[in-house]
This record gives C-alpha cells, structure tokens and sequence, in this order.
C-alpha cells in the first residue's frame, strides 16, 4: 500500500542543508500496524507528514496503493489526502464551538448534501465505536483529553481513509487515557485498518506489529 523508494528530504536552514530523511526505503503493506520510533529530530514527522502527503520529498519515490504521489502539484495532493489519508496529531485540533458530532463531520463540509446526510450516520456510528455515543453534543471543553482525541480519531476515519497515520496520538495524555487511545488503535487495526503511528514510547509502540526506527534520517 505504502512504499517509500530511496526517499530524501532536504531543508535548507540558515545554518546551511539539513537531511531530514537521507534515502529512506520503506514497505508497507494493507492491514498493517507499523510504529516508528527513534530520538528527537530523527525525521519521524518529516516522514509521516510526507506519507501524509502534506508535505513533498526532495528526491525519490512515494508509491501510495500503486500511485506515484512523488511529483503531484498541491491541489492533486490534497486530493489524495482527503480521499486516502485520515491523520491523528499529538494536540487535538478540534474546533473548540463545535460539537463532537459537527467535528467529526467537518471534513465532509464541501460534499454534497447527499454525502452529508450519509456522512452524518456515519459520524455516529463512529463516535459509537469510540466509545462516544452518549457525548455526540458535547463541545470540547466538556470533554477529557482522551475524549476529545476519540473524536479526533473519528474525525480522521469519517472518509474511509486507505490509511490512518498518528504522530505521537497519545503524547498529550496521561496513563490511563493513552491505554485506552492505543486500545482503540488496536481495535481499529484488526477490523483492518493499516496504521503507521509515531511513537517515542516502547509501550505504546509494542502494541504494533512492527516498528521502523529511525536515526539521523535514516533507517536503522
Ligand atoms: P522528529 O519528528 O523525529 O523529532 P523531525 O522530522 O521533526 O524529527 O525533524 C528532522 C530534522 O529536520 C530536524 O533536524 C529538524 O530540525 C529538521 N526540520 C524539520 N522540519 C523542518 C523545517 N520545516 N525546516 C527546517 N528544518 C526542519
Ligand atoms: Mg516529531
């Protein structure tokens, strides 16, 4: 599904070129729960915010479900990104006057009526399976951190996305909460969801079944 080819980013600085990824080669494949780990400033949201397509490589080849996303101009990429990406980040993002039900509809804001009215039903039942049926109405400020990251990761599945990338999901949340947020990844993985999820806690990342790890910007 995923295959990254030889892949580098480079970012020039002020104190000169930095490699953020120096030729990175990686393989995954539909249904697969992969973790990637590795110190501070290894290059790990580089990769997942170009596996996100949010950001393009310098050089090298991107192949997401057999298309070459490497060379797309922004509107072509956030094309794909809407239709195969769903993405959960370390701080929530949620819309703080909206409630968990309208946030987790708020990528369906541009569809047509039809695709809203589907995408509601939908939207419930995802909040359902996190857990959330009885907190549909509620705003953010009513919610527990771990709540309001369920609504974050229902939000990132209501457009059925090919793949669902976390960077450090539970890395704002305490214990208990970060239990039940990689419970719910879990659950989400064996109904078949592939899943590629930064992590810098051994913990969190032995719940996947496999983990890449990363140094300097390169695959170690
Ligand atoms: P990690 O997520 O593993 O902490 P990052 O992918 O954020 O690492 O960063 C990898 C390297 O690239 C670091 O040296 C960082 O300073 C650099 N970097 C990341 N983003 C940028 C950017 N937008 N501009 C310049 N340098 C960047
Ligand atoms: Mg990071």
């Amino acid at each position: 599904m995923i295959k990254l080819e030889q892949l580098k980013k480079i970012f020039n600085t002020g104190g000169g070129e930095v490699a953020a990824l120096d030729g990175v080669d990686v393989d995954i494949k539909k249904g697969e729960f992969v973790a990637i780990m590795g110190r501070s400033g290894s290059g790990k949201s580089t990769m997942l915010n170009i596996l996100g397509c949010m950001d393009q490589p310098t050089s090298g080849r991107y192949l997401l479900s057999d298309q070459d996303v490497s060379r797309l101009n922004d509107d072509e990429l956030s094309k794909i990104r809407n239709e195969y990406i769903g993405f959960v980040f370390q701080s929530f993002h949620l819309l703080p006057r909206l409630t968990a039900l309208q946030n987790v509809m708020l990528p369906l804001r541009f569809a047509t009526p039809e695709r809203q009215k589907s995408g509601q039903k939908r939207a419930e039942e995802l909040l359902d399976k996190v857990g959330l049926a009885d907190r549909m109405h509620h705003l953010p400020n009513e919610m527990s951190g771990g709540q309001i990251q369920r609504v974050a990761i229902a939000r990132s599945l209501i457009n059925k996305p090919h793949v669902l990338l976390a960077d450090e999901p539970t890395g704002n949340l305490d214990t208990k909460m970060s239990k039940q947020i990689i419970d719910l990844i879990v659950d989400l993985n064996r109904q078949g969801q592939t899943i590629v999820m930064v992590t810098h806690e051994p913990d969190i990342a032995a719940h996947a079944g496999r983990t890449i790890r990363v140094l300097d910007g390169r695959i170690v």
